[in-house]
């Protein structure tokens, strides 16, 4: 009797063992099972559409379609911008070089000559010289009367015009702020670039607001964009430029650059700043300027 429930309550007591360590083997089995899902989703979710379309319905799915959901608009909104910033200034033929925007000081350009001795950068001699062709043929004969300047040649012009000021009683600093309004400071011409000519022609070779009326300059502002130069300085951009209109002075731009500001009706400082209303005020004493003999660019 005493054995037989002695063995009774050790069956017992070896069933409730059993039956614990199955419930231990349970948990134990649903953790390993509930990290190794964890684990699996969150492979899903840095491999991204790698593994989606082996995993139907899991979070791989909803994942890549929402970020394809967010970054959607972005590249719309991308596309927007180049409206305000289109062009790359970085390409060599848009050069910005004025009163703000020195010649880089590693500039380097290489020159040819192109009319008797004037010399540009030698990309543009071809561009130059069809644009000359092109003229000829409609019966406009165009002449170089400028093109590339070194930089030390503008100190020169700048230096002798400062001295003669001076030699006519005017202290160093006005006679300084008086040629900067005639003669371009130098490292600030465009002539340094290699990239801009004076036109004129056999006819009228003054450099001054008359050439406006000639065939040439008609000729020049029809057609110089679509060999890819611009008129640099025109009449209503001054207070941009800061340069008295100059129907002579053109730059080279590239084809498009040149059609796509012509049709605008920009100067190249809007063209590659399209936000430019506050950049600087007219100067008065270059306008007046602009009757004198004197080399401005
Ligand atoms: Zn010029």
């Amino acid at each position: 009797m005493a054995n037989r429930s002695k063995n009774k309550m050790e069956g017992k007591y070896v069933a409730r063992r059993f039956f614990l360590i199955f419930l231990l083997i349970l948990l134990i089995g649903g953790g390993c099972t509930y990290v190794g899902y964890q684990i699996a989703s969150s492979n899903i979710g840095d491999d991204g559409d790698r593994d989606a379309s082996s995993q139907p319905e899991s979070d791989a799915t909803p994942v890549s379609s929402s970020e394809e959901a967010s970054s959607e608009p972005e590249p719309e909104s991308q596309a927007d911008e180049p409206v305000a910033e289109p062009v790359d200034k970085s390409e060599w033929n848009l050069l910005l070089v004025n009163k703000q925007n020195m010649l880089p000081d590693d500039f380097m350009v290489e020159l040819e000559k192109v009319v008797d001795d004037f010399r540009v950068d030698k990309r543009i001699k071809d561009p130059l010289l069809r644009l000359f062709a092109a003229a000829k043929e409609d019966g406009i004969v165009l002449m170089v009367c400028s093109a590339y300047r070194a930089p030390e040649y503008q100190e020169q012009l700048f230096s002798n015009k400062k001295t003669e000021l001076m030699a006519g009683g005017m202290g160093e600093q006005d006679a300084i702020a008086a040629t900067a309004t005639i003669i371009t400071y130098p490292g600030t011409s465009e002539h340094h670039t290699g990239l801009a000519v004076d036109i004129v022609t056999p006819s009228y070779q003054n450099l001054d607001d008359g050439f406006e009326k000639t065939p040439a300059f008609e000729w020049l502002d029809a057609h110089a964009a679509e060999y890819g130069f611009i008129l640099r300085y025109p009449k209503d951009k001054q207070d941009i430029t800061e340069i008295i209109y100059e129907p002579w002075h053109y730059r080279y731009v590239g084809i498009d650059h040149a059609l796509a500001i012509k049709e605008k009706g920009q100067c190249l400082e809007e063209y590659l700043n399209p936000v430019l209303d506050d950049l600087t005020e007219p100067d008065e004493s270059e306008e007046e300027a602009s009757g004198q003999e004197e080399e401005t660019e």
